[in-house]
């Protein structure tokens, strides 16, 4: 047996059902949503809180409104979704009104968890419904994200709402049994890997390309990023098949079944993730190889001196990408003490000159170490 996490310490959960498992080819998969709903029943009755993410209204709405292109383009998901919501919502609460069980709606966009504000209202209401003993149904607001705005894929909301709700493990059901060590659809013989000691490039790799499956956005690659995220945020994960039968007590009672995520030892808080994951930079500031080496090596704050050059225009306290100058991708994300248009004349000089230059210090860093996070290589 693995050695996996004490389920005496398991509290709260947050499980994401994707489309998949919402879905099959007719359309919702009440049978299925039933027997879900079944073991939340049998969790709740051992103490436990629920917080759900659910996929499938796209899938929901494209069969309501008989449409059976496999080619979707932005605006009829959007369609697809609004119409395919309602059901997959009416399904959820008939399926858990059986056991006595309340559910409310929370629909969220990339931008709602981008702003600091937006997301601590977010987790108030959350914290509420559980206070009110509601099973919170959080799904994606596909109906007003824009293409960049969205989360791209429920595993990434997932991940953010287990973040966000103080979740104990985040379970992600699919329609397969976990991670192999190769694509199961093309290598029958591939072993699943049941134990992830850290999500390293190598493990990524294994989950395959960024291409998801036919009813949702996500495929494998976006489920095991979202388990390694929350792996730094000290929160264990598993990717299981919410086909296989009781699958959610099951886990809870220790078996081992499909792939777990081992959380990191030294944990981000909630703060930093939300930095690292959910912030969205509204510009960049370009840093020279030293003040890159003291932030990825030495744990240190990135002082004026360091910056080389600003892209964007940026606020006080907004976040901004770190990038090496002549490397590709940002090496961390942070929030800044000073506004683009004042960095700029106050960059690749020395601390002591910012009063000088602006009138006012308020910090001798442009980002504080507190509030700046080192991307793990993905
Ligand atoms: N939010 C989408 C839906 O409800 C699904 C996105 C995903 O599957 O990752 O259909």
């Amino acid at each position: 047996m693995d050695n996996r996490f004490d389920v005496k310490k398991i509290r709260r959960l947050v499980v994401k059902t994707g489309s998949r498992i919402i879905c099959n080819d007719q359309g919702l998969a009440l049978d299925r949503l039933r027997a879900l709903a079944g073991q939340v029943d049998l969790l709740r009755r051992r103490g436990m809180e629920i917080v759900l993410v659910s996929s499938g209204a796209v899938a929901a709405g494209q069969k309501k409104l008989k449409n059976n292109s496999r080619s979707l383009n932005l605006k009829n998901k959007q369609a697809y979704a609004a119409a395919g919501q309602v059901s997959m919502m009416t399904a959820w609460e008939k399926a858990l009104a059986t056991h006595d069980i309340r559910v409310a709606q929370i629909l969220l966009t990339a931008d709602d968890l981008a702003d600091r504000h937006r997301f601590i209202h977010a987790k108030n209401t959350l914290f509420t419904l559980l206070e009110m003993r509601v099973i919170p149904v959080v799904n994606e607001n596909d109906t007003v994200a824009l293409d960049e705005l969205k989360f791209g894929d429920n595993d990434t909301l997932g991940s953010l709402v287990a973040s966000l709700s103080e979740a104990d493990i985040f379970i992600n059901l699919t329609d397969q049994d976990g991670l192999f060590e190769k694509d199961p659809r093309e290598n029958p013989e591939a072993r699943l890997i049941t134990f992830v000691e850290k999500t390293s490039p190598a493990i990524l790799a294994k989950a395959g390309d960024k291409g998801g499956s036919s009813m949702g956005t996500g495929g494998m690659y976006t489920k095991v990023r979202a388990a390694g995220r929350l792996a730094e945020r000290g929160m264990p994960s598993i990717i299981a098949n919410g086909l296989t039968r009781d699958i959610l007590p099951r886990l809870m009672d220790g078996e081992d079944l499909g792939t777990y995520f081992k959380p990191s030892q030294k944990p981000r808080g909630s703060r930093k993730h939300w930095l690292a994951f959910a912030a969205r930079p509204k510009g960049v500031v370009v840093v020279d190889e030293g003040a890159a080496k003291a932030i990825r090596e030495a744990g240190k704050s990135l002082l004026p001196k360091g910056i080389t050059s600003l892209e964007g225009q940026f606020l006080a306290g907004d976040a901004v990408s770190i990038v090496e100058k002549g490397i590709s991708g940002a090496l961390g994300v942070g929030l800044v003490n000073y506004p683009s248009h004042e960095l700029i004349s106050i960059m690749g000089r020395s601390s002591q000159d910012i009063l000088d230059e602006l009138g006012y210090c308020h910090s001798d860093e442009v980002i504080h170490r507190d509030n700046l996070v080192v991307y793990e290589k993905e």
